[in-house]
């Protein structure tokens, strides 16, 4: 199969023919129809993980992968409900099934997590084996190309949304706050619409034409933080939503100012993700 592998750290991938991989009995080997490319893979590219995970190359990059079930694992049961062919889309964060994060669905910070891309199978390929648990069936009228960012991209934000509804933060009297709108918080913004039963959803950025996305996207308003104080920021919120306070945050920017910023601006129940 043809594959695109870091075979030096700091250098071009090198794209080449290998074998097709082999699966394990509750494996399935998915046909890669399309692989989104994350910041972290132009970081694993450029040796940045070598001071954390020093992953031994060949390593095939690429961990937002959607295709097609090529071949079934003989332990799999048909109670599974995959056949070949099946559009799928692949979780990643494959945890070990047992721990206490993996039994609440936390299975990507399992201490034994294995991640697609991190390793000698990954997107970047014709093919790559998948626990089976990890394949999620889609309908076959979705792109690929467009659900392949929501398996990484798409799902961070999500998970922090499911919290936030989960401790009751959302509803029609509440205000999410999205910080951050880039590749994950213009995800937050739109998730932040669908299931925040009714919630305002404010985005906050220090540049307009990633507010301009944001509101694009279905943010009910928008305030652009540059050079303001919390309590400009909080007085500017007043004016659009009614109340100077946030009810749930989610921080797609995770940098410290932000976080000060979110502090600031959280209400005294609020819930930040
Ligand atoms: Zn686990």
């Amino acid at each position: 199969m043809k594959a695109a592998r870091i075979r030096e750290y700091k250098k071009p991938l090198v794209f080449e023919d290998i074998p097709i991989p082999d699966i394990q009995a509750d494996e399935v080997l998915v046909k890669v129809e399309a692989c989104g490319m994350c910041r972290s893979d132009v970081l694993l590219v450029d040796g940045f993980f070598q001071n954390y995970a020093n992953i031994a190359p060949p390593v095939i990059p690429g961990h937002e992968i959607t295709g097609t079930i090529h071949r079934i694992g003989s332990v799999i049961p048909k109670a599974a409900g995959l056949s070949e062919g099946d559009h799928v889309v692949v979780a990643p964060g494959w945890g070990d099934g047992v721990c206490r994060h993996c039994q609440v669905g936390d299975t990507h910070i399992c201490p034994n997590v294995r991640w697609p891309g991190f390793g000698t199978y990954g997107g970047f390929a014709e093919y790559i084996p998948v626990p089976a648990r990890y394949v999620i069936k889609v309908a076959n009228h979705l792109k690929f190309e467009e659900l392949a960012p929501l398996t990484d991209a798409g799902l961070t934000p999500y998970r922090g949304i499911k919290k936030i509804r989960d401790a009751g933060g959302l509803g029609p009297d509440r205000v999410v706050g999205v910080f951050g709108i880039g590749g994950l918080g213009t995800y937050a913004v739109q998730y932040a619409k669908l299931l925040g039963a009714g919630a305002t959803v404010v985005a906050f950025a220090r540049n307009p034409e990633k507010l301009a996305v944001a509101k694009q996207y279905g943010a009910d308003s928008i305030v652009d933080i540059k050079g303001k104080s919390a309590s400009d920021v909080g007085k500017e919120l007043k004016k659009t939503t009614g109340q100077d306070k946030l009810d749930a945050i989610i921080d797609c920017a995770g940098a410290p100012e932000m976080m000060q910023l979110g502090f600031a601006l959280l209400a005294i129940s609020g819930h930040y993700a």
